[in-house]
């Protein structure tokens, strides 16, 4: 890749999946570096254990000072390394830990929207506790990271206003789009605290289109298109038929970054 054809470069690697040696992330860096690129988004839901996120063992978990490790070998190569801690969706590595099952949006037993044996992913929005949380582990893992940006991920959401505090105050699509809001903006006014703009997922606006009305327009959109394009009621990517997420951001004129869909088996 040119290194003047894009300002930003980016290229994101999935450690919460499949955690990988500190040796492989600095080998990784080293290739991308190679290849033009000046950004490493490191995809880690709970993979940094903290003072306020201890839980996690070892062999699942990277240190404080792992992180250093990763973002000096990468900063020395002129590489920035952005994190994704997403407190929306994609909560499991944190919500699998019995110590923070008590903010699981599933807490009571209720199926989610994909059906009784998903297990979820999701924060409970009305438990105050869970900004809380938020709050003191966000602040832990962006200090960690001199990169102005911080994405927050909120993607694939579909254990969402089902427990009995939420539901209270969430019924229909107004609502629900009132609560995704609420929790988007108490999201960036705590990472504009830690001096953070923030990155986001945007399939969940599918969902909730007129949410992009009512958020602040400097949060980066990534749209996150997989393989191929598709319709499923998980609204990955634009759907073939109607307006797309893409125009309506355009409409509000967000920034977007667009992540062309690249995925990377584990297994042969
Ligand atoms: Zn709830």
């Amino acid at each position: 890749m040119a290194s003047g054809a894009m300002e930003f470069r980016a290229v994101q690697l999935d450690l919460a999946r499949q955690m990988e040696t500190l040796e492989y992330i600095y080998g990784f860096t080293d290739m991308i570096t190679r290849h033009g690129f000046n950004t490493l988004v490191l995809y880690l839901e709970a993979r940094i254990r903290t003072a306020s996120f201890p839980w996690l063992p070892e062999d699942e978990s990277y240190s404080p000072d792992d992180i250093r490790k990763i973002v000096a070998h990468a900063a020395a190569q002129g590489i920035e390394v952005v994190p994704v801690v997403s407190n929306l969706g994609h909560g499991e590595l944190f919500l699998r830990r019995p110590e923070l099952a008590h903010l699981w949006e599933l807490r009571e037993g209720v199926p989610n929207r994909l059906g009784a044996d998903d297990p979820g992913m999701s924060f409970c929005l009305s438990l105050e506790e869970s900004y809380t949380f938020f709050e003191a582990y966000f602040s832990e893992v962006a200090a960690l990271f001199p990169s102005p940006w911080f994405h927050v991920g909120c993607d694939e959401f579909f254990d969402f206003a089902c427990c009995s505090l939420c539901r209270q105050h969430s019924k229909g699509e107004a609502a629900q789009t009132a609560l995704f809001v609420r929790h988007i903006n108490r999201t960036h006014g705590i990472l504009k605290q830690l001096g953070k703009r923030i990155m986001m997922w945007d399939d969940m606006f599918e969902h909730y289109p007129s949410a992009l009305d009512s958020i602040p327009t400097d949060i980066v959109m990534c749209p996150g298109s997989m393989m191929t394009p598709s319709i499923s009621h998980k609204g990955i990517l634009r759907t073939a038929n109607g307006p797309t997420s893409l125009h309506s951001m355009r409409r509000v004129a967000s920034p977007i970054s667009w992540c062309p869909g690249c995925s990377t088996p584990t297994t042969p």
